[in-house]
């Protein structure tokens, strides 16, 4: 009680937490933190890092401080504005926008960013380009791909963005974002592979 400071008018990140785990590239001792952040608009929002001393490799994640369990957020893009929508992507989620065959499923080293609607499909954008690199690549379904992908990162063109994160930690600032628990079972068969 008689700890309690006076935070008001203090924005800034508070560091709530620091631990060691083993670097998952060299194995080398790193350390992390955590820190808390009060985000208008958004609430509390925990901040994790660390950098591995040996190799550099660096870990970031982000998340609601107060987690609900598995859910599924679902948005819909209509215009141009949608795509502007901040976006916290827990390191947990997965992305899929179902009307464009599109799905990321975070991997054992994934980090959680903050980001927004357009910034989430310039990644579509980069893994695109990437596949698309290969020297066997389909050309031309590439080219119409990546025309498709513009129009949504731009917002011309109607989508739905679902994220599903087990944890429940991800988060979209959007009062047109729908958050919808899931029970054990969605949650078992939003987390196997596609039908
Ligand atoms: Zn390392």
């Amino acid at each position: 009680m008689s700890g309690e400071r006076q935070r008001r008018g203090e924005t800034g990140p508070a560091k709530i937490l620091e631990y060691t785990v083993k670097c998952p590239v060299c194995g080398a001792d790193m350390r992390v933190e955590e820190y808390i952040y009060d985000m208008p608009g958004v609430g509390k929002v925990i901040l994790t890092s660390g950098r591995c001393p040996r190799c550099g490799y660096r870990f970031s994640n982000v998340g609601l401080a107060e987690t609900r369990g598995p859910v599924k957020i679902t948005y819909r893009v209509e215009k141009p504005d949608d795509v502007n929508a901040l976006v916290i992507r827990a390191a947990t989620a997965t992305i899929r926008v179902p009307e464009l065959g599109l799905e990321i499923k975070p991997g054992p080293a994934a980090q959680g960013y903050i980001t927004t609607v357009e910034g989430i499909m310039l990644d579509f954008i980069d893994k695109l380009d990437f596949m698309c690199s290969e020297p066997d690549a389909p050309r031309d379904k590439c080219i119409e791909k990546r025309r498709e992908l513009e129009k949504a990162r731009d917002g011309a063109i109607p989508y739905t963005l679902e994220l599903y994160d087990p944890e429940g930690a991800s988060h979209i600032q959007s009062k047109k974002a729908v958050v919808t628990p899931l029970s054990r079972r969605e949650e078992d068969r939003e987390a196997g592979e596609d039908k």
